[in-house]
């Protein structure tokens, strides 16, 4: 199983894989020479790849404005957050804005995850 991580960061990774697997399809291409028509087919899927990761970059983009940056209370650097939960992009620590759901295992019911507890609210907990 995965770690859980950061929402932003596992789609800014996803989107780095894309130009990588890109990159890749095109360079198979390159042994397909004699077969133009193959080549010109991994050409195209190689292209395909890489302008579906920058449509992916540019997401990430106008997500990071809607994002909220809060301060990590675990390890005080500044981190975006998606939803109602979320995790410390530096450290891992979960974080929720919902009261609700503080102190409760971490569950995002879209996400499987570990026996991660500790689910904090960001700063109206002094
Ligand atoms: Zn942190």
């Amino acid at each position: 199983m995965k770690p859980y991580k950061n929402k932003i960061n596992r789609i800014r990774s996803f989107a780095l894989a894309l130009i990588f697997a890109g990159v890749v399809i095109m360079y198979i291409g390159i042994f397909f020479r004699k077969y133009e028509i193959v080549m010109l087919i991994f050409m195209f899927l190689g292209v395909l790849a890489i302008l579906s990761s920058t449509i992916v970059y540019a997401w990430i983009g106008s997500l990071s404005t809607r994002a909220i940056q809060i301060v990590c209370p675990s390890c005080g650097k500044h981190t975006k957050m998606l939803g109602r939960v979320d995790m410390c992009g530096h450290c891992r620590e979960p974080l929720t804005l919902d009261p609700s759901l503080e102190g409760k295992e971490f569950d995002e019911s879209y996400n499987r995850t570990k026996n991660k507890t500790a689910a904090i609210k960001e700063d109206s907990k002094e």
